[in-house]
């Protein structure tokens, strides 16, 4: 099949805190000629195009496969940028951007009209967050522009947390790979809406929803996965397949410990080539079985950051099933469980308590 995009792609390391000018000039000139940029954030790699660029915009979901009716994050550099993307803007916003920018905290706002249909896949809204990350901060300035970035991985395929994650998918499809180390939370930004009624989420992430309800306490969460183009929805792009590995990803859900794990263990004494993600302290319950095991630490902050490296890292290792235990649907739990739940395409198995 042909490449719908391919070109040269040229790889910079740079420093996460004190990012080094020559690279950050080129690609912010990148940026502003059209062309396409991965760099590091705090929650995962973006693939960066100039916001206001309709052709700009398009190249990114052709370097991803990302099909249209999936909107963009625009990345701002600080709060002056606002007013080039969005109208009306409540005062709510300005106390959740007080509070939570720099942050994985993206609001969606009204769009002005100058930002382009294509980005926000023809909705009259847009979605707007400020980084907190070195790298990207710097891009934008230099660029003079807001930054459209997805996450800088092929549609459907696990958010990248590495730079080398961005060169698996986009090596040849990207202009610029800017290699700041591994993302600090490992999760996509937590997305909140402010039009049309009560503030919503509408994709739990790097903010927990406890920490939001003290600013906001009558938000709403409604979990919603779609499995087809159900244009109706408020949260496009919140597909149940998402994030997906190689491998058949199950999810085993339940409260009893003692259950849980004997169901797990069943299942990959049953089957052969099985990947087994868990945190830390329950490794060693796999000693004793032919599994391949991928630690996501020691609690669930460290589980964020491995989580979708450790599905890459089975998918290399030749896993065929991957299973993992739902977390606590408290704190980043919330969110963790959401992207395992999408990279499972919903195939949970409930264990039931034992008598
Ligand atoms: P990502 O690919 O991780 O950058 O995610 C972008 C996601 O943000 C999309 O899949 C949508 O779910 C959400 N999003 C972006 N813009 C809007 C918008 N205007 N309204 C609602 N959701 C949006
Ligand atoms: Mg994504």
């Amino acid at each position: 099949m042909r490449e719908p995009y391919t070109t040269t792609t040229v790889y910079f390391q740079v420093d996460p805190q004190v990012p080094e000018r020559r690279p950050i000039e080129l690609a912010g000139e990148t940026i502003r000629d059209g062309g396409l940029v991965a760099f590091p954030t705090e929650t995962v790699y973006g693939l960066g195009a100039n916001a206001l660029d309709k052709a700009a915009v398009e190249k990114i979901f052709r370097a991803k496969g990302r099909p249209a009716n999936d909107p963009l994050i625009v990345h701002i550099a600080d709060l002056s940028h606002l007013p080039r993307l969005a109208v009306s803007v409540p005062e709510l916003a300005y106390r959740l951007l007080d509070r939570f920018a720099p942050g994985a905290l993206t609001l969606v706002l009204n769009k002005r009209e100058t930002v382009p249909a294509n980005l926000t896949a023809g909705m009259d809204t847009v979605a707007v967050r400020i980084p907190d990350h070195a790298v990207a901060l710097a891009l934008i300035n230099a660029a003079g522009r807001p930054i459209a970035a997805p996450s800088a991985n092929k549609f459907s395929r696990p958010s990248p947390t590495t730079a080398q994650h961005v060169v698996d998918d986009l090596e040849g499809r990207v202009d610029i790979i800017l290699d700041g180390g591994p993302t600090a939370i490992g999760l996509e930004s937590t997305i909140l809406s402010l039009v049309g009624g009560a503030p919503q989420v509408l994709r739990p992430g790097g903010v927990a929803l406890e920490e939001l309800r003290a600013i906001v306490p009558d938000l709403t969460y409604q979990p919603r996965y779609l499995t087809g183009d159900d244009t109706a929805s408020p949260s496009p792009g919140s597909m149940l397949k998402h994030y997906s590995p190689r491998a058949t990803v199950i999810l085993f859900r339940g409260e009893d410990d003692v259950a849980v794990w004997a169901a797990i263990k069943a299942f990959a004494d049953d089957h052969d080539h099985v990947g087994v993600m868990t945190l830390e302290k329950d490794v060693r319950r796999f000693a004793d079985l032919d599994v391949k095991v991928e630690s996501l630490g020691a609690d669930l902050d460290a589980a964020a950051t491995r989580l979708f490296s450790a599905l890459r890292a089975l998918d290399s290792r030749g896993a065929k099933w991957i299973l993992a235990r739902a977390p606590d649907t408290t704190g980043v739990g919330l969110a963790i469980g959401d992207r395992l739940l999408r990279a499972a395409e919903g195939d949970v198995i409930d264990v039931k308590p034992r008598r």
